[in-house]
């Protein structure tokens, strides 16, 4: 099993799954450059997972649908008709090679966001607009709570699970990150290792888990640094892991006005 990056749009990653010739296809928000990756490697698409209803993660499922008779997996939603996962649900796709895939469900981006987990070795984690290389998805429906949680959830996971999100805002969110961990050695490597990837108009995806635990202010409500940091910028303290987020994430609505 293989997994292929089809930028789309500015700068969203439609992600493919390829065991031989078939292949399923993770939040398709295109579907032209999704057909002409398919049919110049002769594959079969199998399925198609959405994480949810935002149009640049869904706006190409259908007509693929059509096309390749496969089923669309994903939260229930009124713009496409799914067949709709809850927490802890399973999508067996391993008859097609395709892997095991296990629901997450991770509000906060949006209160219908699910992720798919496989502990594949290594593992991978589709995470959609949940986790961003070393950012997160703006609240556009949920909570700081719930998006904390979400994110304690995916905290959980092994250290080497394979992080692979739906857009390539890793350097963009490493200015922010070095502003809030000024001393952070990790952040300054990343953001070296990342602006050499994205010159040579390389991903910066799939990073690691440990990576994120150690570089992404959204991970790090327990860092006694990017408490104080903080708590200085909100000029009030910060008593729970959800408060943290809470404020981190508002710091960084404030620092940058793109939608990340
Ligand atoms: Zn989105
Ligand atoms: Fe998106």
């Amino acid at each position: 099993m293989h997994i292929h990056p089809i930028p789309a749009f500015e700068d969203n990653y439609i992600w493919l799954v390829i065991e031989g010739q078939n292949a399923a296809v993770i939040d398709p928000g295109q579907a032209d450059p999704v057909i002409d990756y398919l049919e110049k490697h002769q594959l079969n698409l199998k399925a198609i997972l959405l994480t949810h209803h935002h149009y640049d993660h869904i706006d190409g499922a259908q007509t693929l649908r059509e096309r390749y008779a496969c089923p669309v997996y994903g939260p229930k939603m009124r713009e496409i008709d799914t067949i709709s996962q809850a927490e802890g649900e399973g999508i067996d796709l391993s008859s097609e090679g395709l892997g095991q895939w296990q629901i997450i469900t991770t509000p906060g981006h949006t209160l219908d966001h699910l992720a798919y987990f496989s502990s594949s070795s290594p593992p991978v984690l589709f995470c959609g607009d949940t986790l961003f290389g070393a950012g997160c998805g703006k609240l556009f429906e949920g909570t700081a709570e719930q998006m904390q949680d979400s994110l304690q959830k995916i905290r959980n996971l092994p250290d080497d699970t394979l992080i692979y999100c739906g857009h390539e805002y890793t350097e963009d969110n490493l200015r922010f990150a070095s502003l809030a961990e000024p001393d952070n050695a990790d952040i300054h490597q990343r953001v070296a290792s990342s602006h050499a990837q994205r010159t040579q108009n390389q991903p910066t995806l799939p990073s690691t888990l440990a990576l994120e635990k150690a570089t992404n202010p959204f991970l790090r409500w327990d860092n006694a640094e990017l408490l104080a940091q903080a708590e200085q910028h909100a000029r009030h303290s910060l008593d729970t892991p959800a408060a943290i987020f809470a404020a981190v994430r508002a710091w960084k609505d404030a620092f940058d006005s793109r939608p990340q």
